[in-house]
């Protein structure tokens, strides 16, 4: 079991997780893909880089959803397509 478990402890900043009024929010974070059915949710993709496959969360809400990969990045709908 050693080494993978990945979720816990030290990597708690690194998950997606409320912070309210949070300057980095997932909305400017160039890995969110944004839902195009709610504005408020949408999926994380910072672990397809991280981790080499493609790994998505979903952002309940993505004003006051933040970690620590926050990137800011120039939001393109076309680049996520
Ligand atoms: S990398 Fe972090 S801040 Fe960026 S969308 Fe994913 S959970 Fe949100």
């Amino acid at each position: 079991m050693e080494g993978s478990n990945m979720e816990t402890g030290q990597n708690l900043q690194n998950q997606p997780h409320t912070e309210v009024g949070t300057a980095r929010p997932c909305r400017s974070c160039k890995w969110q893909t944004p839902d195009p059915t709610d504005p408020h949710r949408g999926q994380c993709t910072a672990n397809r880089h991280a981790m080499g496959g493609v790994w998505k969360r979903w952002l309940r809400d993505v004003e006051n959803t933040t970690c620590s990969r926050h990137e800011e990045g120039k939001l393109s709908f076309r680049d996520h397509v």
